[in-house]
């Protein structure tokens, strides 16, 4: 369960920080989430729910904000949003070299949009 996996690990690093910062209570995790991780936003959301019982993060809210991949051309430098391949389905072309929408070679390299990062918590903290 690739969402379940990504889920715990969210839980496990909100938790780390709500607790390094004296949180009582954490009312929202927004993360981004990469183009190319393949993560199912409402099944994210289900299984944050899921790993989220019984720790400082029960009830929070998982907000997703969806960040575009980036691709690197090794030929002529380019560098920025990727362009899928429109006649591939995304998880078969991410394993294809995309070609660059400047030069079109296919030596190219993905630096972005295949991994998730918590941007921010928002959380209640404790006054004393
Ligand atoms: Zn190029």
């Amino acid at each position: 369960m690739h969402e379940y996996s990504a889920a715990l690990s969210i839980v496990e690093a909100a938790v780390h920080a709500a607790k390094a910062n004296n949180v009582k209570r954490v009312t929202a995790v927004n993360v981004e989430v990469g183009e190319f991780t393949f993560l199912i936003p409402e099944q994210l959301e289900f299984n944050f729910e899921i790993a989220s019982k019984n720790t400082l993060l029960e009830g929070a809210k998982l907000n997703i904000t969806l960040v575009k991949g980036r691709l690197k051309c090794n030929d002529c430098g380019y560098e920025g949003e990727s362009q899928a391949a429109l006649d591939l389905p995304p998880q078969i072309a991410v394993f294809a070299p995309m070609r660059c929408p400047k030069c079109d070679s296919s030596n190219t390299i993905l630096t972005g949009g295949k991994d998730f990062i918590i941007a921010n918590i928002e959380a209640e903290v404790n006054a004393s």
